[in-house]
């Protein structure tokens, strides 16, 4: 097991990861940026390096100020947490090159699976549905009109290096995908600095439901079921629960297997999941891997009592997942509420700021991931995310109750958080019946 890891991130996660080094008996270097110097867990680390001011461009995704650090404090690994480096290929090569671990996937899996059409391939290899659409990359106008017209419309234009719900266009016939094949292309040579786009069929009132997986280095590998995301907004998750309501014992086993087959397709390593739609018939269509730990892990470690990050230094360090699928069971429903530092009533505007009331809730089958504490600030530099509330009971009526309760018990001031956005989701009837898609908040919260 490695003695001493570097957190190249921040926030919650990076208190999370904290935690559980502690536990290993790993020591813990983070790096901050001049935004987050008094944040809790930059005091909770063995040591703590400043690399840069709050802009992330110039700390968090300082490659030269990060690897340094790394080097003077003399670690053996390195945690990207999700967002930041978590997905950068050429970062894993450096640590590669610089004999410092990288706490995920090697440079090469994470780069076929991190281009969406690469994984389409795999995923097609591995016997796995993929959603119909291009067999690769969509070069012009003219080759788009005539692939959506043979699969028919609606279409969606999504680039090949596309995250975060960014660089993705529906159109409805030939007039909208000229214009949305231009305006993705472009979205995506601006932000991901690739304008390679493909295009799939566009599934009509879609559930999101994905599979956490782990693999070893040595072959071995296991799911922890699924979690269903399909509370979004522009494409984000908002809420997220394991395991799906609407899934039944077999179509889950169908899913859980498939995705399974395709990690091992990919010759891949640690933590991954595989997001798949699910169509009003329950047909699974594959969509894409995230070669990293998500946001709502805690979900799919609350019903299988699995630490993944711990998981994921073991996976890193060269140990073996000593786990058989049969031994890992899900128990109850859990489900995680984002706390986002937005303001519902203004379209979700951010709104950063000092903290000057934060009551954290707690009682049975509650769990809170957050970095902030009374006193702090908000920074206007980074995600707004400020909390994760998940709570585990033992049905999902149970823990929408327990969670109604919590979010009423979080309070959060003067900054605006999405906790009243959250509270009527939770009490909106179609919600509790499960009867939603990926629409459900354009559609019904205003
Ligand atoms: P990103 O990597 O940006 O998160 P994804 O491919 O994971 O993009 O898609 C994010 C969300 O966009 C999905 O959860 C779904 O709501 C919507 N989406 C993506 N592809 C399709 C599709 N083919 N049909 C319908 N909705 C889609």
């Amino acid at each position: 097991m490695f003695s001493r890891v570097l957190i190249a991130n921040r926030g919650e996660i990076a208190l999370r990861i904290v935690r559980a080094c502690h536990e290993l008996g790993i020591e813990v270097v983070v790096v901050y940026s001049e935004a987050d110097r008094d944040a809790p867990y930059v005091q909770l680390a063995d040591e703590a390096i400043c690399v840069g001011p709050a802009a992330a461009a110039k700390s968090y995704l300082n490659i030269p100020a990060i690897i340094s650090a790394a080097e003077l404090t003399d670690v053996d690994a390195i945690h990207p947490g999700y967002g930041f480096f978590a997905e950068n290929a050429h970062f894993a090569d450096i640590c590669k090159d610089c004999g410092i671990a990288f706490i995920g996937p090697d440079p090469e899996s994470m780069r076929q699976l991190g281009d969406k059409v690469a994984a389409r391939a795999i995923a097609k290899r591995a016997k796995v549905p993929v959603v119909p659409g291009s067999e690769g990359e969509i070069k012009d106008e003219a080759e788009a009109i005539k692939l959506a017209n043979k699969i028919g419309y609606p279409v969606i234009v999504k680039a090949a290096a596309g995250g975060g719900g960014r660089g993705m266009r529906v159109a409805h016939n030939d007039i909208s995908l000229r214009k949305g094949f231009i305006a993705a292309k472009t979205e995506a040579e601006a932000i991901f600095k690739d304008e390679t786009v493909y295009i799939e069929k566009f599934i009509v009132e879609p559930r999101h439901v994905e599979v956490q997986l782990m693999a070893d280095k040595h072959g071995n590998a296991v799911h922890f079921y699924e979690r269903d995301c399909t509370i979004q907004r522009r494409h984000q998750k908002l809420i997220e629960e394991s395991p799906s309501p609407i899934l039944n014992e077999k179509t889950r086993e169908e899913l859980c297997k498939s995705a399974l087959r395709l990690v091992k397709e990919a010759n891949y390593h640690n933590a991954a999941t595989c997001e798949f739609l699910l169509d009003k018939d329950n047909n699974y269509y594959f969509i894409e891997v995230n070669t990293r730990i998500q946001v709502e892990h805690p979900v799919s470690e609350m019903v299988t009592g699995h630490d993944l990050i711990k998981w994921q230094l073991k996976i890193a360090s060269g140990e073996t997942l000593d786990l058989k699928q049969r031994d890992i069971h899900h128990t109850g429903v859990a489900m995680e509420c984002r706390i986002n530092a937005e303001d519902p009533a203004r379209d979700y505007a951010p709104c950063p700021g000092p903290v000057d009331k934060f009551i954290v809730p707690g009682g049975y089958g509650v769990r809170v991931e957050t970095h902030l504490c009374q006193g702090a600030t908000v920074s206007p530099y980074y995600d707004s995310m400020i909390a994760k509330l998940i709570v585990h009971q033992p049905t999902r009526e149970e823990t929408i109750a327990t969670m109604k309760r919590a979010l009423r018990e979080f309070k959060i001031g003067p900054i605006k958080t999405t906790i009243p956005a959250c509270l009527d989701i939770l009490s909106h009837h179609l919600f509790v019946k499960s009867e939603v898609d990926t629409s459900f908040i354009e559609r019904h919260m205003g």
